[in-house]
């Protein structure tokens, strides 16, 4: 079969491949994208990030979770009304954002090709179709593959109440006792979600404190405000085993006691989807965890062969997904518009509440051997925060003791994932914290926070002799 020509074909049309695809097509190439699924977007539209973000939203809304507080009512629906709006309200969310990737591939006049690709020898992109078989071969192939949730080998998946970040979609009731191992980013955000749906929840974390990428007293606010609302933690602490017994879930821990839940989610991150698509015939090496290896350019070891995405690793967010694919399809077709991907991408994990942060960690400072200091203001202290009914967090600046130049940014609070952009434009303007002293901030706005954690950091650094 002679096979069909393009100048890009993607395999893969999640965050990653779709903008790889859009960039490449916006400077003139013909562009083929492949995807398993019937619907574009990849699993960010449809099973993690969109999903996830839209059933937390419809869940603080449904329960009136916090606010509830503030005004001594909540709604008062019945946990399957509940739990049939908030599939209702996902379900059309996911269609909305499905339709926004295939209108942008539309609009880039690129082919979305239906089946599942694998690679052969020069470039060409093997497609089983639904309608029987399709030969692409691009002069260049980008892989954005993506990942599949990582599952520990002894946990019964296929027990209907123990899930993994994607099966947990599918949950047919709210449970009423709830364990989530793995105080990682998705782990913080389903415990937030089932703790605003009532459930009784349990985290294990098998490290010393949740969130162990970030600033230290960032995961130990949030850890508290979890607490707060009821949360138990577990820390320093694994699961053993996890099985039925006399019928219930349970879980044991190291340590001997056993947890007994209606249902567990284990987050326990993400695995490349390498498997069967043809990368040892076609010359594309993988590391020892069987990521794809990449220059930094996002050249694999193949010739014209790309890689982007959750395949090659971490970080294994949408946001850095995107950006790679970018900067692979420029790269790859010698467009000069985008060399390289952002050293300093905030991070945002929606948990309830939020978590944002940018550039480096107060520890990491201090262990890069820099002379910090570092400011902080919390939210009780802001107007917005306390009208709202949102006080709990705060917002951390860390900076040069010299030239006060900001060095990090990290925030909990509600909006943290917004806010951190604030810090990410002065982090990349290399600004110190004088900006934040200078700026007049619209009263009342969370914003605002950042001036007094600015105000406070020159109060510590007088205070300690700068
Ligand atoms: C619960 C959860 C919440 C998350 N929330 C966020 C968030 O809020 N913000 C954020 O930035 N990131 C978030 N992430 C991470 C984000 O989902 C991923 O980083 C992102 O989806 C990676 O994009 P990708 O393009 O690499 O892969 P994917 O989105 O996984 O897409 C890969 C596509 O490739 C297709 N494919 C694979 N193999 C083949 C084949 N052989 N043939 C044809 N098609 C194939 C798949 O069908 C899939 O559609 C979250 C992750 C999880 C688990």
């Amino acid at each position: 079969m002679t096979p069909e020509r393009f100048d890009l074909v993607v395999v893969g049309a999640g965050p990653a491949g779709e903008k790889a695809g859009a960039q490449a097509a916006y400077f003139g190439k013909h562009v083929a994208i492949v995807d398993r699924r019937d619907d574009p977007g990849g699993s960010a539209a449809s099973k993690t990030g969109v999903p996830t973000k839209t059933l937390r939203e419809a869940a603080l809304y449904l329960t009136g979770f916090r606010r509830r507080d503030l005004y001594g009512a909540g709604m008062d629906l019945g946990p399957e009304t509940v739990l049939e709006h908030m599939r209702a309200r996902t379900a059309e969310v996911v269609k909305l954002s499905v339709d926004a990737v295939r209108r942008n591939l539309e609009r880039h006049d690129i082919e979305f090709v239906q089946g599942d690709a694998r690679l052969g020898p020069s470039r060409i992109v093997r497609v089983a179709t639904p309608g029987g078989e399709r030969v692409l071969r691009g002069e260049v192939v980008l892989l954005a593959t993506g990942s599949r949730p990582f599952h520990p080998p002894g946990v019964p998946f296929e027990d209907p109440d123990v899930h993994d970040s994607e099966s947990i979609l599918e949950l047919e009731r709210i449970p009423s006792t709830f364990v989530v191992v793995g105080g990682g980013p998705v782990g913080c955000e389903y415990a937030s979600i089932f703790l605003a749906l009532g459930a009784e929840v349990t985290m294990v974390e098998r490290g010393p404190r949740i969130l162990p990428f970030a600033d230290a007293e960032i995961s130990e606010a949030l850890a508290r405000v979890f607490q707060g609302h009821g949360m138990r933690l577990l820390t320093d602490a694994t699961v053993t085993s996890t099985g039925r017994v006399d019928g219930a879930l349970t879980l044991g821990l190291s340590g001997g006691r056993t947890l007994v839940a209606d249902a567990a989610l284990f987050a326990s991150g993400r695995a490349g989807t390498t498997e069967g698509i043809g990368l040892e015939e076609a010359g594309v090496r993988t590391d020892e965890r069987g990521r794809i290896v990449v220059d930094e350019t996002y050249r694999t070891s193949a010739e014209g062969i790309y890689a982007a995405g959750d395949v090659i690793g971490p970080p294994g967010l949408a946001s850095a997904a995107m950006e790679q694919g970018r900067v692979a399809a420029c790269h790859a077709f010698g467009i000069s518009f985008k060399e390289t991907v952002d050293p300093l991408a905030p991070l945002g994990v929606y948990s309830v509440p939020e978590v944002g942060m940018v550039g480096m960690t107060e520890d990491a400072a201090r262990e890069a051997g820099l002379d910090v200091e570092s400011g902080r203001a919390p939210f009780e202290t802001n107007a917005r925060a306390r009208i709202a009914g949102a006080t709990d967090g705060l917002v951390k600046l860390v900076f040069g003791r010299e030239d006060r130049r900001l060095l990090g940014v990290h925030i909990v609070g509600d909006d943290a994932a917004e806010l951190i952009h604030i810090g990410q434009a002065v982090l990349h303007a290399g600004g110190s914290i004088d900006y934040f002293i200078h700026s007049t901030f619209n009263v009342p706005t969370l914003s605002e926070t950042y001036k007094y954690a600015a105000y406070d950091g020159l109060q510590r650094l007088s205070r300690h002799g700068s």
